[in-house]
């Protein structure tokens, strides 16, 4: 990254309002003033006002959108699948429990974006973010390579990545999206710190398996695999996913928006998917100028007056026309 991106970084994390706050403590602002019971004028109300809500919307955090990687080498979600149903013969319960095709992913960065300003706002934010992974990157490709097998806790397992360089990139990339979304004003990030992993299981799909008994991943299911290499993938795209809504046809998620990464090998789709979007986001940027000017009490008087002259003048042409049926209600 730059220096003079490293320098804006450090300025904005000082006033950024997630920097130093705990998203998942609900008393965990540390990064506000303390205030003083004393206090007399308006604008330490008002302070303390803002304090108040940003304590609320940290409160209801409550991520339903994501950053993406998709993970679509054959060799890789091939390997996942001869793991996955390893797993399922030695359990069939657990076929409930598998991540389905079409949607293999790492995810970057979770976010919260609840109105469709919001989730323009998120778009936008996406968009910014591609030269600086080009930067990040300086020409070359990220190639991220999948070894062996870990869990959370036992309750999620994921193909983790090989060690390497390509770890820290990766990192880098994520703080700087994580840095950017913030910076928009969106809640994004975790309190935990950012751990690359591609999920293939995890129990929380089907709660019923809990009350079977089944209250852990065991490692003996995936033993086989523990070192596995299930390939590589090079990074070439990074979606806006939403977690909620209904997924594609395909089996992947549902995405807003997609930034293309490098320049090979990307598809034409994928030239016109970017395209599309950028049209996309200038129609609705253009759209919202429209409905600000029209919610403007003199834009919608100069409606009214334009309205009246016009009819004004309709009905002394149907006047003069010897129709007097027209009228100005
Ligand atoms: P994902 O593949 O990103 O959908 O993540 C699968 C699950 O792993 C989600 O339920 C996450 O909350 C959980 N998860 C992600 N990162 C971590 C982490 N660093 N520690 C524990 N759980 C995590």
């Amino acid at each position: 990254m730059s220096e003079n991106f490293e320098a804006k970084t450090l300025d904005s994390l000082i006033n950024m309002p997630l920097a130093t706050i705990d998203i998942k403590d609900d008393c965990g602002i540390t990064d506000v003033p303390q205030i003083n019971s004393k206090r007399s004028n308006e604008s330490e109300w008002i302070k303390s006002d803002e304090v108040k809500k940003r304590k609320r919307k940290l409160k209801d955090y409550q991520p339903n959108y994501f950053l993406s990687i998709p993970i679509t080498n054959r060799e890789i979600t091939g390997g996942i699948k001869i793991l996955q149903n390893a797993i399922i013969q030695q359990d069939k319960r657990l076929a409930k429990a598998m991540v389905t095709d079409g949607s293999f992913h790492i995810t970057l960065l979770v976010m919260q974006l609840l109105t469709e300003d919001e989730v323009n706002i998120g778009i936008d934010a996406l968009l910014e973010l591609k030269p600086f992974v080009e930067e990040i990157l300086q020409g070359k490709h990220l190639i991220l390579p999948f070894q062996g097998i870990d869990t959370f806790g036992n309750q999620v397992g994921f193909v983790k990545l090989a060690e390497g360089d390509h770890i820290n990139t990766l990192l880098e990339i994520a703080e700087t999206a994580k840095y950017i979304f913030q910076e928009k004003g969106i809640l994004a990030g975790e309190n935990r710190s950012f751990k690359p992993h591609l999920t293939f299981m995890k129990l929380s799909k089907a709660p019923w398996l809990r009350k079977n008994g089944i209250k852990k991943i065991d490692p003996e299911l995936y033993e086989k695999f523990i070192n596995h290499r299930f390939g590589e993938e090079m990074l070439y795209r990074i979606d806006l996913c939403s977690m909620l809504k209904k997924k594609q046809n395909n089996g992947y998620y549902h995405c807003d928006s997609s930034i293309v990464i490098g320049k090979k090998p990307v598809g034409i789709q994928d030239l016109i998917n970017e395209a599309l979007q950028r049209e996309r986001m200038g129609l609705k940027s253009k759209v919202k100028e429209i409905k600000e000017l029209l919610l403007k009490p003199e834009t919608q008087a100069k409606i009214r007056r334009e309205l009246f002259e016009g009819r004004l003048n309709n009905y002394g042409n149907k006047a003069n026309d010897g129709d007097f049926s027209a009228t100005l209600t």
